[in-house]
């Protein structure tokens, strides 16, 4: 279900520049930063600029160009913070550790814990 008529999300006022963050990259529609609590060396969150989706589920059914931009941004992150090796995750729902309703991927890299999970 979109959100868009709900409070600015964190990562909607990340976005705004509204709160600090460390960006590493952007696009028209894409923004990504470092996590404020990492779990790996390379830990950062990419989202979509706008709130309207509230987890990948929703975004790959109203809008896949936009999930495959999110994606290729995943991608160019981890070329240039980890040799393009990482983890992209997802967590979809509160049981599955999602705390932030606004679509996002972490892009977990460098040398992980056995088990680790964001
Ligand atoms: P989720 O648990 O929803 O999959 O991921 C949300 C992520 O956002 C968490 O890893 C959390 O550390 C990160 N996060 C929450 N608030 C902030 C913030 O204000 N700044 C940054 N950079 N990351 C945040």
């Amino acid at each position: 279900m979109a959100s868009s008529g709900a409070e600015p999300s964190i990562f909607s006022r990340i976005a705004a520049r509204e709160i600090p963050a460390t960006i590493v990259a952007e696009t028209d529609h894409i923004i990504a930063f470092n996590d404020i609590a990492p779990q790996a060396p390379v830990h950062v969150v990419v989202t979509t600029k706008t709130q309207q989706y509230r987890n990948v589920g929703e975004l790959a059914a109203g809008d896949p160009a936009l999930l495959a931009e999110l994606i290729a941004v995943a991608g160019r992150v981890a070329e240039e913070h980890c040799a393009g090796e990482y983890r992209l995750i997802f967590n979809t729902g509160a049981s599955a550790g999602q705390t932030v309703f606004h679509v996002h991927a972490h892009v977990l890299g460098g040398t992980l814990e056995e088990g680790t999970l964001a």
